[in-house]
């Protein structure tokens, strides 16, 4: 039964904006979960913290033209979503992907919130991007999409106010034009982006440290339960950047990762996933996975018109691991009926919200280890906020000295949402413990701020 409390912010929530499925979703599988603490505490309640919370500080939506290289000018909408300021500057992510529109980017930064909050460290959580799509555009294209992209930006962040970082569709290329204009402009050479090059302020192992902290993540899951990594194998989804480190970590602490998958199509490689043919194809050549099964003759391409109706094959090989590394709602109740009846003990997520409501409820029931989201993505903007360290102190760490705090500060939030978990008299519940702690921190900060 739903606490008034909650239920009353969800149905406003749901009657202002029912064209923003997707925020809707992240809105109710938060709130819905946090109700043992609001059964507890009246204070949240008394301060209309959960009305507050889920609108954003500031919503800024901007025209972004350009030229593409006929001389034709064409024209994107461009977001930042500075959401919540409460426990430090905005930090998040800039995501270049047909389908970004405000809903997906509310999602997104309404759960970066409470994810900058579990790493302990002093970010609060934003998050942008267009729908600008850089697949089949030629380096000069991207370069003058960024470029007017960060023209308009400017006015909206800094090393002290917002800090964007990558996403889908924005790597270290994409960075590096951005952050060229913003110097460009400001004439200021500082930590205003993460996920630099790392000749000019970035952070070693920022690249890897999404999927390096999901593994990691998902190793503190498994020990709590007496199981190890070793040995077992795994299904992973997207070959981007989540994904290739999820799979090279997965293979350094012996476990097989057996497929990887892009939005055309998936690979299913029983023998174990080939690191450099996947690193050659999706860094190097920035090719569809059709060229890795050139590469890699043991390898069978199933190409997206061959899946089944709402399944994904590489749900279903039979995995006692499940790492979703792609996009948002790509494993459905049917994919969770499919891993769980073939053996998967784990799902933990390195992409944002990749599970449905329904399948997150299917892994629940089953009370397999579930590593949420907030939890166990949580390494990539950890590491970005080291790099701001990093670029604050004027110093660069070695990756060995990344890796360690990227280590340690998997394993807090794990401590973290576990302890949590058992004091709500939940164990081993991950999505309440995590959401209740990383909420507790932002919604006790911004009561100790005042009203705004
Ligand atoms: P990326 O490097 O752009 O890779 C995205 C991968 O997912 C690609 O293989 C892409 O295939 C696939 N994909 C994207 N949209 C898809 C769709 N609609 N259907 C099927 N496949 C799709 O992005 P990323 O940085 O790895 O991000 C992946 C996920 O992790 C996202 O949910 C992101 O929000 C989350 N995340 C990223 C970070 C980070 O540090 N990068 C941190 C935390 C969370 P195509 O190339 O064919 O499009």
């Amino acid at each position: 039964m739903a606490s008034s409390y909650v239920q009353s912010v969800v149905d406003k929530v749901r009657a202002r904006y029912p064209y923003q499925p997707e925020f809707l979703q992240a809105v109710e599988e938060v709130l819905f979960s946090m109700e043992p603490l609001f059964n507890k505490e009246s204070k949240y309640e008394e301060n209309a913290i959960l009305e507050r919370i889920v609108i954003p500080e500031r919503l800024i939506e901007f025209r972004v033209a350009w030229e593409d290289d006929k001389g034709k000018i064409q024209v994107n909408n461009g977001y930042r979503i500075q959401f919540n300021s409460a426990i430090g500057p905005y930090k998040g992510g800039i995501r270049f992907h047909p389908s970004v529109n405000q809903s997906i980017l509310k999602f997104l930064g309404f759960e970066q919130i409470f994810k900058n909050s579990l790493t302990g460290l002093a970010i609060g959580g934003a998050k942008g991007g267009a729908d600008f799509d850089p697949k089949g555009k030629s380096n000069a294209e991207v370069m003058r999409f960024c470029q007017a992209f960060m023209t308009e930006l400017v006015r909206y962040v800094g090393a002290q106010v917002d800090v964007p970082a990558g996403d889908i569709g924005v790597g270290g290329r994409e960075i590096g034009y951005m952050y060229g204009q913003y110097k460009r402009l400001t004439s200021k050479y500082e930590g205003v982006l993460t996920g630099k090059g790392l000749k000019w302020g970035g952070s070693l192992a920022r690249k890897e440290a999404t999927g390096f902290g999901n593994v990691y993540f998902a190793q503190n899951m498994l020990k709590a339960v007496g199981q190890d990594i070793e040995g077992k194998t795994a299904a992973v989804s997207g070959s981007g950047n989540v994904a290739t480190y999820t799979v090279k970590k997965l293979q350094q602490l012996g476990a097989k990762p057996v497929t990887v998958s892009d939005s055309r199509g998936c690979i299913y490689q029983p023998a174990g996933i080939n690191f450099e043919a996947l690193t050659q194809v999706k860094e190097v050549e920035r090719a569809s996975l059709s060229r890795y099964a050139e590469l890699c003759k043991d390898a069978t391409y199933i190409p997206v018109s061959d899946y089944p109706a709402n399944q994904h094959p590489v749900w279903n090989v039979g995995a006692q691991l499940a790492f979703p590394s792609a996009t948002q709602n790509e494993v459905t109740v049917e994919d969770a009926k499919n891993l769980l009846s073939k053996g998967c003990i784990l799902l933990s997520e390195g992409a944002n919200m990749p599970s449905t409501l329904a399948a997150t409820a299917e892994f629940q029931k089953a009370g397999i280890c579930y590593g949420p989201a907030k939890c166990a993505n949580a390494g990539g903007v950890a590491t970005s906020q080291l790099e701001m360290q990093q670029n604050a102190g004027m110093t660069s760490w070695t990756f060995d000295e990344v890796d360690s705090k990227l280590k340690g500060i998997m394993a807090g939030i794990f401590r973290t949402a576990h302890d949590t978990a058992e004091e709500f008299g939940q164990p081993g519940n991950y999505l309440m413990g995590g959401n209740i702690a990383g909420f507790r921190k932002v919604a006790d900060s911004m009561i100790d701020q005042g009203v705004m």
